[in-house]
């Protein structure tokens, strides 16, 4: 087994554009100086926006800029049943519990301001409901302060070492709550399993040791840290690089479409000048 595994985990929701392209051969060249591996994960859990001729311009861009993966390439629609154990194992931990709120009413009880908790933190509604309530259509929240209890004699920590957040990361219980709170791990209809969850689950199915991805996803570490170590899944190695942005500064989203592979490799660019366009 390589010393250095690492991925490329596009959504196959849009085509690649250059903050993809950036993240995929800075991934790639990472993996080949250090002799490891470069892996392909297709993220398509969300089964309404992922479209297979995405899928396939993904694969042909990637070839385009001589990225080549090895082994055969995860797609998470074909792993859902491993995600539904690992929910079973959090819900025996007595770690979950059904949610019914829908948007409005979590805007709605977050409205009246409540001291030290910042915006986005699930205000606790159905936090006291027992998974023997789960009704058809409700989410799965995991309860953060029991799995924090539980993982107290030994917080969970990480090594990160892209140059913003360099060095070791503690798990801090306090921050924790009031920066992550009771975050949806599953949901019925279109996103059956949150990103991070499958995520981070799949970072461990293919033997991951270093995640190396986006600046946007660092916020989305800490969970996925304390997710795996419940699990007993081994905690990957993290490296958030910058982000490529637009001349206003806003991050390359996927309706950016001006700035697509396919659309540089149509007007005669070569994957030499893509790689220039990236500072690489
Ligand atoms: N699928 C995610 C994306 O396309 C990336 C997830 C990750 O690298 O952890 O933004």
């Amino acid at each position: 087994m390589a010393d250095f595994i690492t991925r490329f985990a596009p959504s196959p929701t849009g085509p690649l554009h250059l903050g993809h392209a950036y993240s995929a051969m800075l991934c790639h060249d990472m993996a080949r100086t250090a002799g490891g591996q470069f892996l392909l994960r297709m993220e398509d859990t969300d089964l309404q926006r992922s479209k297979p001729e995405w899928d396939a311009l993904i694969r042909k861009d990637l070839a385009w800029l001589g990225l080549y993966w090895d082994g055969p390439v995860l797609r998470q629609s074909a792993q859902l049943t491993s995600y539904d154990g690992y929910l079973t194992q959090l819900a025996a931990l007595d770690l979950l519990y059904p949610c019914s709120c829908s948007r409005a009413d979590i805007r709605a009880a977050l409205s009246a301001p409540q001291e030290g908790q910042p915006h986005d933190v699930y205000p606790g509604t159905c936090k006291s409901r027992a998974m023997s309530d789960r009704n058809k259509g409700d989410a799965l929240r995991l309860h953060l302060d029991r799995a924090l209890a539980l993982l107290a004699d030994d917080l969970p920590r990480f090594q990160e070492t892209g140059k913003t957040h360099k060095g070791a990361h503690n798990i801090d219980p306090e921050q924790a709550a009031q920066q992550i709170g009771d975050v949806v791990l599953s949901r019925k209809g279109e996103d059956i399993i949150a990103y991070f969850l499958a995520s981070a689950i799949d970072d461990a199915t293919q033997g991951i040791t270093h995640v190396i991805r986006g600046e946007d996803l660092f916020d989305f570490t800490a969970i996925q840290v304390i997710l795996l170590t419940l699990l007993n899944l081994p905690v990957p190695t993290y490296h958030h690089h910058r982000l490529i942005r637009d001349e206003n500064g806003k991050r390359l989203a996927k309706r950016d479409d001006a700035r697509a592979i396919s659309t540089y490799r149509d007007e005669g660019k070569t994957p030499d000048q893509i790689r220039q366009m990236v500072g690489l």
